[in-house]
């Protein structure tokens, strides 16, 4: 179950700048709580605290990347 929350922009700004949420919501901070579909040791799938529509989930790696495109590689498909 995910728990809309209302948008606040100075909250949202102050987080995003101490530190990675994703890495802080691998790590366990109950800072950065979100509701977790998925996850194994190469990627977690999480529900956007913030969605612009219902069923909104993000899916990342669990290896920190700081440039969205830059710091990916191509991977053949399989
Ligand atoms: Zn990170």
């Amino acid at each position: 179950m995910t728990t809309r929350v209302p948008w606040d922009s100075d909250s949202y700004l102050a987080l995003a700048r101490r530190a990675c949420f994703i890495c802080e919501l691998l790590a366990g901070n109950p800072d950065y709580p979100h509701h977790v579909a998925y996850r194994d040791g190469t990627a977690i799938v999480f529900a956007s605290k913030f969605p612009s529509v219902a069923g909104h989930f993000l899916v990342a790696p669990v290896d920190h990347r700081e440039h969205a495109i830059a710091d990916f590689t191509p991977v053949a498909a399989r």
